[in-house]
Parts: C-alpha cells; structure tokens; sequence
C-alpha cells in the first residue's frame, strides 16, 4: 500500500526529530518508528493510528513537545501519543506498586485505565514491542531478560485478547528463547523428534481423509499445525511433564469453504477413525472467549496414532491468525477513534469485549465502582478486582481472603496482619472477598504467621509465602 501524503510527512517529521540518534543496534533510531508503523500498517490500522506509531517515541526521546504534534498531525494523532507515552509511566508505576505482584498478573485491565482507554494505545504499544523484540538481541542481557519477561506477561495474554495468533505465538517463542534458552532448544527438540515420528502415520491418515472428502466433491485447503514451544512448556506443566499426554502437539487443519462443510468433513473424519471420548470441541457453535472459532477432535488412526484435527472456514483462519486485523478487513472499516473509544455500536461480533472493557474501565477511572460480575466479556471471569483504601486496583483469584490480599501488598504486610477491614467493617480473616472490596489490613509488630492461616489463605502465592514463613519460624 503507497503511504498517504499525512504518512509521508510524519516520516519526515520523526526523521528530523530523531536526527542524530542512534538505537543500541548502531542503526539510525529513524529505523524503529519505520518498523512500527509498518506492522501498524500490516494490521490494517487507520492512518491516525499509523502515523502515531511514527511519533511514539518524539516527545520521551526528542526536543519536539505534543503541541508541536498537535498542531501538525491534529488532535487524534496528539491524545495517540500521548496515550503511548503515558502508558510508559503508568507501566513504571505499576512495576513499582507492582513488585510484589506474582508474575502472571494480568494487567490489561489497569493498562487500558492508564490509556484514556483508546485499544489504538495499546495497540501501537504492542507494535512498538513487537519490534523491540525483533531486535532484542542488541540489548545487554540483564535487560533482554526484562523485556522478555514483560512481554510474555503482558503482551502476549494482550494479543491473544485481540485473537492476533500469530502476533502472540512469535512474542511467546522469541521471549520465551531469551528467557529461557535452554529448555525452548529442548523442546523445540523434542518436539522434531515427535514429528519424524509421527510424519509416516499422519501422512496415512492425512491421505485417507483427502481420498474421502474428495469423493463427496468437497473442496479444502490442508496445512498441519504444530503446537508452538511456549504452549508446549506451558501444557507440560500441567500435564506431569508427560508428553505423551498432549494430544494436540500435532493437529491437521483443514481449511473449508464454509460452516456447512466443516461439520461435513468432521463427520467424515469421524467415519474413518475412532473419535477420542471428551476431546471433541465445537468452537463454532461456542466460540472461545477471545472469539476464536473452529471445530476441534482428536482420533485414534487404524496404526494407534493419535491425531487432532481442527477444522475451520477461511475466514475462522483467517481471524485466528491475524485477528483485530482480519476484522477490519471483512469490515471493509478501520479502527477509527469513535470505534476505538468504544463510541460506535457496530463493532465487529468477536470486538464486542473492547466496547465492554471500555465502559468499565471509564466507570473505574471516573471513581464509580463496578460489577465486573456483570461484564459478559468473562475475562476476568476467575478473577475479582478490589482496592486498597488509596484506591489501588489489586486483582485477585475469585475465593481470596483478607491474607491473601495482605500478602499481595508485601509479604511482611501478610506476616504482621492481626485483622482485616472489608467496606470500614472489621471482619474473620476466613471472609471471602468479593469483586469493588475496599480492603484494609491492620497488623501489629509482635503478630507471626501460624499454621492455622494456611486455612485462611486462598492463592498459592500467600500459601507458599505463609509456608516459607513458617518453615523459617520468622
Ligand atoms: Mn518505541
């Protein structure tokens, strides 16, 4: 696509900003906002979008201030970057407040709070990264690990919220390499040999559906998926580090023309192999939360291979891979600023979820509370959120109590607690908490941990904290 004339002049505007400097990989910096608006532009973003990615680093890093942006680019492309550079802060902020927050915190919800809550923020954002990424390797590595770490807490999860697979799988497995270099070449490893293994049988099974589906005149296009290593890593741990337990390591994906088809080939595949009992999935009638949609089952081949196939329309691919992108394209619309602030109904089916974490987030932000029981977006759906008396956000898993919430604001707060006040009113440590709690821990200086508390803890961080605690007889 030929970049607009307003595109053209913001290259030039970031070109003089950034004149002179240079990024750690000793190219000009210029290349860095290039990129950005580059993968901006691949997700179909609209031009204010686009030319904000070109900008984002001006006013942190250069002389030039928003007043000069404003009056060149406009309004929009001004509140963008100043959505971008506040974001910066506010993630300082929380990484502050946030030390002793566990690492699989999920903090979308307070990030779109610190954005002005245009999703556009927090998608140059997740542009920007992508790059960053890209070019971790010219980074010392004390801040590889950082970056990488980050990025797998919380612009991976902010991807697949957008249902952009493909964006998440490449931020998981290059994060996942930095952090851990060791275990991805292993399971990267394990993962080849499996699929050497695996190639012959499949390629049985792969032939006698398409014998099949050809007989009934069925068009389809055909590409096998291999489940990428930080998934893998991830499932193992569920599953005992047993490999022989992750079914879908592997899967056959048949790409068809529509709905009606799907269902046909799966009863076909069904015909031909024995179906596992409890493994078979129909993400089209019931869409994953992020709206992902296809037809998933596992089967046993006549030579006892195990194999998932997963069966899905162009389109269903098409959103899976690229997701707010696809969106956008089978819209024929952009992500304009009325639909990015959640302003206009029409949102795409699978986008709704932005329109409702939008409304709350504003109630939030505005001071009001806010019964994200009542929010049909289920994101948060094993999660409460409630606030210190400084109205902090903390969030929690669903079946917290007042330790557990203590020993999420530091560790020696959890250690010293002697009660707990829930809305003003002093409560029983055993009180489960609920979603908008204000929660207020009193301690004392000669109170201990006991082992009755174990009782009275809720999430695995305060439990293995209290354990720790006791062991150490502190
Ligand atoms: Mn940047």
């Amino acid at each position: 696509m030929a970049k607009t004339e307003r595109i053209r002049a913001a290259v030039r505007f970031a070109t003089r900003a950034h004149e002179g400097q240079l990024r750690k990989t000793g190219e000009p910096y210029i290349v860095h906002p290039l990129a950005t608006q580059k993968i901006l532009e691949e997700w179909n973003m609209d031009e204010d979008t686009q030319i904000a990615g070109l900008l984002h680093d001006v006013v942190e890093d250069t002389g030039y201030t928003l007043e000069e942006i404003e009056g060149e680019f406009g309004k929009d492309v001004a509140f963008l970057v100043n959505g971008v550079t506040k974001l910066g802060k506010a993630r300082q902020n929380m990484r502050d407040l946030g030390e002793y927050l566990p690492a699989t915190s999920d903090n979308l919800l307070k990030l779109l709070i610190a954005t002005g809550q245009d999703i556009r923020v927090l998608i140059i954002k997740l542009a920007d990264r992508l790059h960053n990424l890209r070019t971790l390797s010219a980074l010392p590595p004390a801040k590889q690990q950082k970056i990488a770490r980050e990025s797998l807490e919380v612009f991976g999860p902010l991807a697949d919220r957008l249902q952009m697979g493909r964006v998440r799988v490449e931020i998981e497995e290059t994060s996942f390499k930095y952090l851990d270099l060791k275990r991805y070449e292993f399971l990267k490893d394990l993962t080849a040999k499996r699929l050497e293994q695996a190639d012959k049988k499949l390629k049985n099974a792969q032939e006698g559906v398409g014998a099949a589906l050809k007989k009934e005149g069925l068009k389809y296009t055909n590409d096998g998926r291999v489940k990428s290593i930080y998934s893998l890593h991830k499932k193992l741990a569920k599953y005992n580090q047993d490999v022989d337990r992750i079914y879908d390591l592997i899967a056959l994906r048949y790409i068809v023309e529509d709905v009606t088809t799907c269902y046909l080939v799966l009863g076909i595949i069904h015909a031909l192999f024995s179906p596992m009992d409890g493994r078979f999935k129909d993400y089209i009638a019931t869409p994953k939360q992020n709206g992902y949609q296809s037809l998933h089952t596992t089967v046993i081949t006549p030579d006892k291979q195990v194999v998932e196939f997963q069966i899905r329309t162009k389109e269903m691919h098409d959103y899976a891979e690229r997701g707010l992108a696809a969106s956008f394209y089978y819209n024929e619309q952009k992500l304009t600023s009325a639909y990015a602030r959640g302003q206009v109904d029409k949102l795409p089916m699978n986008l709704l979820w932005i329109k409702e974490l939008q409304e709350a987030t504003a109630k939030l932000s505005g001071g009001e509370k806010v019964d994200t029981r009542k929010l049909k977006l289920n994101m948060f759906a094993d999660k409460i959120f409630v606030y210190t008396p400084k109205g902090d956000i903390i969030d929690l898993p669903k079946g917290s109590m007042p330790l557990d919430f203590a020993y999420r604001l530091h560790s020696e707060v959890g250690a010293k607690c002697t009660g707990a006040k829930v809305n003003g009113k002093l409560v029983n440590l055993n009180t489960r908490l609920m979603q908008g709690d204000i929660v207020e821990i009193l301690t004392a200086k000669n109170t201990k941990p006991n082992p009755g508390w174990l009782t009275k803890a809720f999430s695995r961080h305060a439990r293995s904290k209290i354990f720790s605690q006791l062991k150490k007889g502190s």
